[in-house]
């Protein structure tokens, strides 16, 4: 282990060796371990923590459930903690489902009645333009930090593709003639909301020159 460096332009960082992701969903954890791994940090879920409550993710913003969520897991592991929350904002839908993604169609909606709910709301719609959003907040011993992703795109008007989860079978990124659920992992994770956050915290990680390992 090399000695803490101290230096005004750079925080006082703690390099982590093994980072907790607040999410038991095996498709976040897998696009989320690929991008880590050159990094060589390691990865856990809060699935290999048993006993953890479920946050409930009732703040009004991503941001604010992304906060929720890493503070829980940080305050219950003390591990580095990171979290995210992500939503489809649709333009025709006033930018609906949004904070409420997961729960477009009820408290326990699967992710195919949201994707019908989308479709019937949408019905006839010319206007398709959408976005999802992804807020992303790692906790540390060294601070918060936090890092947004944006992916433009449209809804379409049925299904297609069996790839990813959630609402990818009918959104299509913009510049692209297929739909998310139609890209493999890496082509998704190179373009996509939660991608793009992820890259700015390895960025973020990478651009610390100082940080103590
Ligand atoms: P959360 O951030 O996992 O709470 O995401 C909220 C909801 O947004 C999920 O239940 C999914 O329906 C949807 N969602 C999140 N990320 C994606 C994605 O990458 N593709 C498609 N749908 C997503």
């Amino acid at each position: 282990m090399s000695e803490k460096v101290k230096d005004p332009d750079t925080p006082d960082f703690e390099m982590p060796e093994l980072i907790v992701l607040a999410s038991s969903n095996p498709h976040k954890v897998e696009e989320l371990r690929a991008t880590l791994a050159p990094l060589n940090i390691g990865l856990k879920s809060s699935a290999d923590f048993p006993g953890l409550d479920e946050v409930v993710e009732d703040a009004p913003t991503l941001q604010g459930n992304a906060l929720k969520k890493a503070e829980y897991l940080y305050k219950m592991t003390g591990l580095p903690s990171l979290a995210d929350d992500t939503g489809l904002e649709v333009d025709a839908l006033d930018g609906r489902p949004g904070v409420y993604s997961a729960r477009y169609a009820g408290e326990k909606a699967s992710y195919e009645d949201n994707v019908q709910k989308l479709l019937r709301e949408m019905k006839g719609q010319k206007d398709r333009k959408a976005r999802f959003r992804t807020a992303l907040v790692f906790m540390n011993p060294s601070g918060t930090f936090i890092f947004n992703g944006v992916c433009d795109g449209a809804i379409r008007s049925e299904k297609s593709g069996s790839g990813g989860f959630g609402y990818d079978p009918v959104f299509e990124p913009a510049g692209y003639s297929v739909t998310f659920a139609e890209l493999d992992q890496d082509e998704k994770n190179a373009i996509s909301h939660r991608g793009r956050a992820v890259q700015k915290f390895v960025d973020f990680l990478q651009s610390i020159p100082n940080a103590v390992k």
